[in-house]
């Protein structure tokens, strides 16, 4: 599954040059998700982060908004676990925890609900890309908040010329491709 996911990615993940901003190599998703046979092989490898020996190891998957969100559902439901959004400020209606991190301009928070994660669950974090791993961490830190373990982090892709395999910690990581 790792080779056929990591062949879909070379082929149908697009490079955009200079967006959102001037320096930035966009890695658009998009024409891999409108492919079924991509977006399967892809989504069964990120799955597959959350299994030892063939039995599943986690108890809920969390996605980022927003491309997180197109990754991990599926995945939840692969595994037959629960999917619990991690989303900007502001957007969650319940009790949240909340963390702050630094982005290259400025700063963001993300945000959990207290109850989607019951204390000493185990969680798998899934996301397309991670660069500088901010959102990772924050994400790890909300885990935390709500008394869960962050069991393994799974990504499409890994900017490996940003920090980011540093910055989220001694979490076990899945990338399916490296750049
Ligand atoms: P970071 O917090 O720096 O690891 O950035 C991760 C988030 O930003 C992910 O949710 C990605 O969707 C997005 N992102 C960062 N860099 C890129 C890129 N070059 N192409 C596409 N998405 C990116």
């Amino acid at each position: 599954t790792l080779r056929t996911a990591e062949e879909a990615i070379g082929r149908l993940v697009r490079d955009v040059p200079d967006f959102p901003e001037p320096g930035i190599l966009f890695k658009d998703i998009t024409p891999l998700l409108a492919d079924h046979s991509g977006f399967g092989a892809v989504v069964s490898a990120l799955a597959d982060a959350g299994r030892e020996g063939g039995e599943v190891v986690i108890d809920k998957v969390i996605g980022m908004e927003a491309r997180g969100f197109i990754l991990a559902a599926p995945v939840a439901l692969a595994l037959g676990v629960g999917f619990v959004p991690v989303r900007k400020a502001g957007k969650l209606p319940g009790e949240t925890h909340a963390v702050g991190y630094a982005l290259e301009y400025g700063e963001a928070v993300l945000e959990v609900h207290r109850d989607g994660i019951t204390a000493g669950e185990r969680v798998l974090v899934v996301d397309d890309v991670l660069a500088t791993g901010g959102t990772a961490r924050a994400t790890a830190e909300l885990v935390a908040a709500c008394g869960g373990t962050v069991a393994a982090m799974a990504f499409l892709l890994e900017l490996s010329f940003l920090p980011g395999r540093a910055a989220v910690g001694d979490s076990p990581l899945t990338v399916l491709s490296v750049i």
